[in-house]
């Protein structure tokens, strides 16, 4: 089967390797579709401090169950899957503090290789974190069950008790999935700042009430702005999703008293930022940093696919081979969000 790896970054190669067989508890999928993530270029552009080179990439997908081990006892084969690409021991200090996203072994088990014909998933995986596709769901929306699983982590993470209004910094994949469900299921006024206007019309497209375009307005005039939209006060939450620290300063300046500030993108190791720890104290600001998913978001993320609530299907801009996909990453095209990778085609 092809499988496309890796190298460095920078480099992606197509490989030639064997059909994984599955162990005990184990499955493999063969896959219909995987999308490209945010992580992924990441990774393609600086690497990964949590992963050694060269790595078997890719980590959105959906597909069917091609074999199984023995003692598989949800499945069988040829059934059309959802998953994502880990799952927690469910053992160590942080899986049973209830921090399953931080488990000790989570990030070495997880699996890669989502832009292959077929992905072997461990048994950990196929126990916690891998669901039936409903039929009504297609391949490419329940191969955006990972991302989703991660905002939802996100959101369960931040308290929206009498919170009216929220600002996103950043209106990339996660942004916007975060856009959506906060617009279309908890009914939040949403505002997303963001330079390209593309992006501005989907964020609008996904529910937000507003989107601004920061270089055009001094910052002052965007603090009014975002003030007097529907409330006449400043967001109650905000939530970075943009990945560029040098908005930091003006995310906080857009929080209300009590407010709650969420780091959701993964920066670059060391990235500092001064905070005022003055305006923290007297203003009542709870900061909060998330990372990944757990469980019971994945279980979460994946009612809120099939509940018809949500449109990120707008997310999959485009669609492309595995012969493909180094020319995508080396030249991302113009105006996309997720780009679908079909392995077999
Ligand atoms: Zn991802
Ligand atoms: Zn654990």
């Amino acid at each position: 089967m092809k499988s496309a790896y890796l190298i460095e970054p920078g480099m992606i190669e197509l490989r030639e390797i064997a059909i994984p067989e599955p162990s005990d508890g184990e499955i493999v999928v063969k896959i219909n579709a995987a999308n490209t993530c945010g992580t992924d270029y990441k990774m393609y552009r600086r690497g990964y401090n949590l992963l050694k080179f060269p790595i078997r990439f890719g980590h959105e997908f959906s597909g069917i169950i091609a074999k199984q081990g023995k003692n598989v006892i949800n499945f069988k084969e040829g059934d059309e899957i959802m998953s994502v690409q880990s799952a927690p021991c469910l053992e160590c200090r942080y899986c049973r503090k209830g921090l399953p996203n931080l488990c000790t072994t989570i990030v070495e088990t997880m699996a890669f290789g989502a832009f292959a014909e077929y992905l072997r998933l461990p048994s950990r995986i196929v126990k916690t974190n891998v669901y039936k596709k409903p039929k009504n769901l297609t391949f490419e929306t329940a191969a955006l069950l990972e991302p989703l699983s991660c905002v939802v982590h996100g959101i369960q993470n931040l308290n929206l008790d009498n919170v009216e209004k929220i600002l996103i910094f950043g209106a990339g994949p996660i942004g916007l999935m975060f856009v959506n469900i906060l617009a279309r299921v908890h009914h939040k006024t949403v505002i997303v700042i963001e330079l390209n206007d593309f992006r501005r019309n989907l964020a609008m497209n996904l529910g937000a009430s507003l989107a601004i375009n920061p270089s055009t307005i001094s910052t002052s005039d965007l603090l009014e702005i975002i003030k007097n939209h529907q409330t006449g006060f400043l967001p109650e939450i905000v939530i970075e999703a943009s990945g560029n620290p040098a908005v930091f300063d003006n995310a906080f300046k857009c929080l209300d008293l009590g407010g709650q500030f969420l780091f959701f993108s993964g920066p670059v190791q060391n990235t500092l930022y001064n905070l005022d720890v003055y305006m923290t104290h007297y203003n009542n600001y709870t900061i909060k940093g998330v990372f990944h998913l757990t469980p019971e978001s994945v279980r979460e993320a994946r009612e809120l696919l099939i509940s018809g609530h949500l449109n990120v299907g707008k997310l999959l801009t485009g669609t492309a081979t595995l012969d493909q996909l180094s020319e995508i990453f080396a030249n991302p095209p113009v105006n996309s969000i997720k780009t679908t990778i079909y392995p077999h085609k």
